[in-house]
């Protein structure tokens, strides 16, 4: 950022430091790059939401607590509605906590690669990310993560599970074990936990372990990824400062309305989630049968996305741009491509078009 100008000298210099967000390309035919649900909204949700549309009174402000969507919400989970905060999406909880949590100088401890915006929320608090790095099979080498977590300065660990963009799961066993171990705030992002079918959840937990926080979201097996809601689950003095922390009414009424409604079908949305899981098994495995072809090595999933990591980057990047050229888009990493499990017939595209590509031969 040029801070030559007076408007720009007005930034402090760790907000002239950001990066512009670049959003993802959403002009495609295939859009497998955002971990989204990928089956339209069902007609009779949508129908509810019509409904709400014409009755909700939109000129009065919305209940700053979100009282009926944080009942219901608790219900589905079998949580304590007092242990539950909502926010914008995971996200706007996620921001929240750091708010709630950190200091200037506070040291916040990740798992890499893990959700990019751990970093960046604990950064614009003054955080500092201190980093353990995974295994080569995406797996948290909690043992490490406890030595640095309990060295200095940590305020908080955080990380998701199963994990964006590995895929990987942490038994919840082990997940547990590190929470007891440690004596700081531990955030475990369940985002994609209903797509996963081993023991990994410790929501039940959240709150009974006073330094335990999870985070979950009705962006990703609940398909309202555009309506923007999340929760957090902790303890209650977590939450009583949380809500402290927030603008009043920081989820808007429709949101608020339309969660609840879409928690009303949670059973259909679990049973949809585990197809989908187990079609994102299907699509690793077809993956896996073209890994030598393609020079990448795929990462066997817990959640709805594969992450194949390539030994050369620019493969990596040859790649992702041949796929977008043919109306694909997945998600480029450094040194990796995370695809997102679509429908049976964009899966089916994709795997053909992945195929053709490798065949002809890509430029690196
Ligand atoms: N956590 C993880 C692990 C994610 O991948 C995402 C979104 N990609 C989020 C949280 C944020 O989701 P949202 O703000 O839509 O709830």
């Amino acid at each position: 950022m040029n801070r030559e100008t007076p408007a720009a000298s007005f930034i402090p210099e760790r907000i002239a430091n950001l990066e512009d967000y670049v959003p993802v390309e959403t002009d495609v035919k295939v859009k497998l790059d955002a971990n989204e649900n990928p089956y339209p909204m069902p007609e009779p949700l949508r129908a509810q939401l019509a409904e709400l549309a014409r009755s909700l009174d939109f000129a009065r402000y919305p209940d700053p607590y979100a009282r009926e969507l944080i009942g219901k919400f608790a219900e589905v989970y079998g949580v304590r509605p007092e242990r539950v905060v909502a926010g914008c999406g995971s996200d706007e909880v996620l921001h929240l906590l750091c708010q709630t949590l950190l200091c200037e100088g506070a040291e916040v401890v990740t798992a890499l690669p893990d959700f990019s915006m751990y970093a960046f929320y604990a950064y614009l608090e003054g955080g500092r990310q201190v980093t353990a790095k995974r295994g080569a099979d995406g797996q948290i080498d909690f043992g490490e993560l406890k030595r640095i977590a309990s060295s200095g300065d940590c305020r908080c660990v955080m990380f998701s599970n199963p994990c964006n963009p590995t895929g990987a799961v942490a038994p919840r066993d082990a997940v547990l074990e590190f929470v007891r171990s440690v004596s700081c705030p531990v955030i475990v992002d369940e985002a994609y936990g209903e797509f996963c079918t081993s023991d990994f959840s410790v929501l039940d937990m959240a709150g009974s372990l006073p330094n335990l926080i999870v985070l979950k979201t009705l962006s990703k097996a609940f398909g309202l990824a555009g309506l923007r809601v999340g929760f957090a689950v902790a303890c209650e003095d977590i939450v009583r400062a949380v809500k402290r922390v927030k603008s009043p009414y920081n989820l808007n009424s429709f949101s608020q309305a339309a969660g609840v409604a879409a928690l009303g079908r949670a059973d259909e949305v679990f049973a949809q989630a585990k197809v989908i899981g187990e079609m994102t098994k299907a699509m690793y495995s077809a993956l896996a049968g073209l890994a030598e072809l393609g020079g990448y090595e795929p990462v066997e999933p817990g959640a709805n996305f594969v992450l194949l990591k390539f030994g050369d980057g620019s493969r990596a990047q040859s790649l992702h741009a041949e796929l977008l050229r043919r109306g694909i888009s997945v998600r480029l990493m450094p040194g990796a491509l995370r695809i997102t499990c679509g429908t049976r017939e964009e899966n089916r595209l994709l795997l053909q078009e992945f195929e053709d590509i490798l065949k002809d031969g890509i430029k690196a």
